[in-house]
């Protein structure tokens, strides 16, 4: 089997990257995945967007990530789903309220300042809250929720529609590289597939694919819990994030509620299961937040990988010193189903024009040998992090 470019991992990274190759070219593309396209991480996740990030970079690339999600109807036909809720962090220390303070300095320069909220303001705002401790918030009225299988679908069809071929239940064991040049990979399933571009958008699993061609790029897994409850009448608006313990919860598109919180998530490829404990302690930290989910009966539980990078932001593009080809999109560290769509459209971009677009620059892989790391602090796991 030959192909031009060869595209490892089918959730949202490898199928944005498709679709976008294909809208951009001509090139004969082909998708593999060793399960099911959109059964990893693309399809476990809870489907919300945000401009606020800590680093710069990283709030630049999310307001034009935003912008692209927004645009996909026109783009795949199919509709994100998409719905500006907004999210609320609440603030809990007057450390926290100086970084918020400090960050919306940043978020106002780039033009989306958010509103650094006192405590009677949060109260009037969301009298459901539990105020305990709480002494202020932070509200982004930019931030929403879109559905993650939606935006999937449509870039599967409308790559689909543009040529590009899917090979499913089919794992790569095996990077070929001759002459300091890639050649294509072996597989479970085929004969070997002929390939001189082949794109490792492999999730978590991104890091054990690279080994494979001797390569050491720093995608970790961390499995994540998480939770839906039956459908309830609307109440719950913005998504709302606890900076006491990470515990978040958000409504979505028929009323149900999606919630999750950290706790000693494992660093590994461990089953992906859910733990009582983990039930019972976000349980609890919901219902001491918002009393009102005592009531609340959840409806099913899953958990999923974060695709970690040491400085908790995404590694996209090439290494000179990697072998002629050879490109990866991976790493977004709890932040991948936003990312996606302006991802795969910088990767195509990359990738067929031997350029790398301003906003993609910070996060090429090269940034870990020369010390450029990205100060990324407003992520989930970070907030466990200063927590434990
Ligand atoms: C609980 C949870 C909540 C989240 N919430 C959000 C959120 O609200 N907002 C947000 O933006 N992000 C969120 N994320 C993160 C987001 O889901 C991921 O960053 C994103 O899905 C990564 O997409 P991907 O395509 O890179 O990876 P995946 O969807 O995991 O796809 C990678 C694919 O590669 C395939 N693969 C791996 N190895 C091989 C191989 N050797 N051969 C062939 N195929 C291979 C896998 O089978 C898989 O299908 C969350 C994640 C979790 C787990």
């Amino acid at each position: 089997m030959k192909t031009d470019i060869l595209i490892i991992g089918g959730g949202l990274v490898g199928l944005s990257i498709a679709f976008h190759l294909a809208r951009f070219s001509t090139k004969k593309i082909l998708v593999i995945d060793r399960t099911k396209l959109n059964y990893g991480s693309s399809t476990r996740n809870a489907s919300h967007f945000r401009v606020h990030f800590g680093a710069p970079e990283n709030t630049r690339f999310a307001i034009e990530a935003v912008k692209r999600l927004n645009a996909l109807p026109s783009l795949t036909g199919w509709n994100p789903i998409a719905a500006r809720d907004g999210y609320v962090w609440l603030i809990y220390h007057e450390e926290q309220w100086k970084s918020f303070e400090k960050a919306n300095r940043m978020w106002e320069s780039l033009g989306v300042s958010g509103d650094l909220l006192e405590r009677e303001e949060v109260t009037r705002r969301w009298p459901y809250l539990n105020m305990d401790g709480i002494i202020g918030g932070f509200y982004g009225p930019q931030n929403g929720r879109g559905h993650h299988d939606s935006i999937a679908y449509g870039f599967y069809h409308a790559a689909s529609r543009l040529g590009v071929k899917f090979l499913e239940n089919t794992e790569v064991i095996r990077m070929n590289v001759s002459g300091s040049k890639m050649r294509g990979v072996d597989t479970t399933a085929t004969s070997p597939i002929e390939a001189e571009t082949v794109v490792v958008a492999g999730g978590a699993y991104t890091g054990t694919v690279m080994k494979m061609a001797g390569l050491n790029v720093p995608v970790e897994p961390e499995r994540r819990e998480i939770c839906v409850s039956e459908p309830v009448k609307f109440f719950l608006k913005p998504l709302t994030i606890s900076m006491k313990d990470g515990f978040y919860a958000g409504q979505m598109v028929r009323g149900e509620i999606v919630m999750s919180m950290g706790l000693n998530p494992t660093k590994e490829f461990s089953p992906l299961e859910n733990r009582i404990e983990w039930l019972r302690a976000m349980s609890l930290a919901g219902v001491k937040l918002i009393p009102s989910f005592r009531n609340l009966r959840i409806l099913r539980t899953w958990s999923g990988y974060y695709d970690m990078s040491p400085d908790h932001s995404q590694i996209m593009g090439r290494d000179p010193a990697w072998p002629e080809g050879l490109f990866v999109a991976s790493g977004f560290s709890g932040h991948g189903f936003m990312m996606s769509t302006f991802s795969g459209e910088l990767m195509a971009k990359h990738i067929l024009k031997n350029q790398t677009p301003d906003l993609m620059k910070p996060f090429l892989p090269t940034r870990f040998n020369e010390g450029k790391l990205i100060n990324e602090a407003l992520v989930m796991s970070r907030v466990q992090e200063v927590n434990e």
